[in-house]
């Protein structure tokens, strides 16, 4: 499939199934703002649980924060993104509109309207979101929308570090929506200006920060893997030195093919000490560590790997997507869509399907669904032929269905059919739990 084409395709599904709707819809739409509906909800939430099961519940040196999106301006300061978060804004003056100038065509050609030598002079413009904290709309009122999430982990490094009494290399995670005001949003859910990160900063010995850059790198490549994406569609890249903001001793990409080409899933960076220095130097109070084993004092140095949830459901999404032909029950052949998704990241794990909208049937798959339902995302559908209900589910990903037919009524037992294969086996009823508890993972 051409590549645009699978593009279309998902923004198209995404849409018609209740994964991702245009922001404001009714109004005619609000500047590449997206809104995720009951399935996306789902899928995306279940991309942030993922990260945050490898990332916090399943080690014991990464702790959780949910910090505030506002906060004290002088962070902004004291990170440097007031001064330096910008982006180079050119416009053009033949059609007006406006580009990043390090992401403008080598022809020189202005990407919209085509004119040659049209640009302006590049201005640096600030990404950061103003606004401002109470009645009064003056210089001391002013506060920014977070651009990251990392510094309310940097802020409260002291407050965690001592109710924790965690010693590095420890590190802190955080889910939390981030706003930049992007000057060239678009494709899809891929640049927005209101989206979410998935970030933690680990907190290491000075020496120890090249390791630990290394594992993070490699950790965070098989994490995309281990959830479904092929390790030929990903890859690591690190930047060039011209690329590095001056306190990075090392970042690294990790990078997905997209229907456009290479795109940043996440970065991992070696912050050294900068932001404890800064926040250190502005606030005027001591983040320092004491090492009482080695008996010295040191500011920890920082491996950030910061992640985005939406390019990473987009990634997901992306690399699930497939179309195939089937047989079809008169012997031809029919088109079927699918989400090759893993079952961790499907919305729905489970459909309950009555053969009919029988009386006797649906009551039954009531029964059946309510058992489930405190186990798994469920869903039962009982609106039209089977074939076309299980078609509705591989097309949203759900992983298995289970159909109650009028044996079931005798037998006690229901068919539970695969995505993938689309193989269907016979399960009695009682051993319906376990062995779904075992397919899901
Ligand atoms: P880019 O170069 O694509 O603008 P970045 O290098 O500025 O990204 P980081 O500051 O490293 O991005 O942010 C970490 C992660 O947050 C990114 O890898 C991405 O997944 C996500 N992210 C950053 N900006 C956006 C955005 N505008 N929309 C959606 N996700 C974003």
């Amino acid at each position: 499939m051409a590549k645009q084409d699978q593009m279309d395709r998902v923004v198209n599904l995404a849409k018609r199934r209740g994964l991702v709707f245009p922001s404001s819809e009714i109004y005619g739409g609000f500047r590449s703002t997206w809104d995720y509906g009951p399935l996306g909800v789902l899928l995306k939430r279940n991309v942030k649980d993922a990260w945050w099961r490898s990332m916090v519940q399943m080690r014991d040196d990464v702790v959780g924060l949910d910090a505030a999106i506002l906060m004290a301006p002088r962070v902004w300061e004291a990170s440097g993104h007031l001064a330096t978060f910008t982006d180079p804004l050119v416009d053009c003056k033949s059609c007006n509109e406006r580009f990043r100038a390090d992401q403008l065509p080598e022809s020189g050609a202005c990407p919209n309207c085509g004119a040659k030598d049209s640009f302006t002079e590049a201005r640096n413009f600030n990404l950061m979101f103003k606004t401002f904290v109470g009645p009064v709309e003056d210089d001391a009122s002013v506060a920014y929308l977070r651009p990251e999430t990392a510094q309310g982990i940097f802020v409260n490094f002291a407050n965690v570090q001592t109710t924790t009494r965690k010693k590095p290399p420890f590190g802190i995670a955080q889910v939390g929506k981030s706003f930049r005001n992007e000057i060239t949003p678009g494709n899809f859910v891929y640049r927005t200006r209101e989206f979410e990160q998935m970030e933690m900063e680990y907190f290491v010995p000075p020496e120890e920060g090249a390791k630990w850059f290394e594992y993070w790198c490699q950790e965070r490549l098989g994490w995309y893997v281990d959830l479904g994406i092929p390790a030929d569609q990903l890859r690591l890249r690190a930047h060039e030195e011209s690329e590095l903001s001056h306190y990075s001793a090392g970042t690294a990409d990790v990078e997905f093919m997209y229907p456009w080409g290479w795109g940043e899933l996440e970065g991992i960076a070696n912050r050294t000490d900068y932001d404890l220095t800064q926040h250190g130097e502005f606030s005027g109070q001591d983040l320092s560590y004491f090492d009482q084993e080695h008996d010295r004092r040191y500011i920890p140095h920082v491996i950030e790997p910061a992640a985005g949830a939406d390019r990473a459901t987009l990634a997901f999404l992306l690399a699930a997507y497939d179309e195939e032909e089937v047989p079809d029950a008169k012997g031809g052949t029919d088109k079927r869509t699918l989400l090759r998704l893993d079952p961790r990241l499907a919305p729905i794990k489970v459909a309950v399907l009555p053969l009919s909208k029988n009386d006797q049937l649906v009551p039954l798959a009531g029964e059946i669904a309510d058992s489930l339902r405190r186990h798994f995302m469920i869903d039962v559908d009982v609106a039209g032929s089977i074939g076309k209900r299980y078609r509705r589910q591989d097309e949203v990903g759900t992983p298995l269905c289970v159909t109650i037919d009028f044996d079931s009524l005798d037998d006690r037992a229901v068919t539970v059919r695969d995505r993938d294969t689309m193989t269907q086996e016979r399960i009695a009823i009682p051993e319906l739990l376990p062995m779904l508890h075992e397919r899901l993972g």
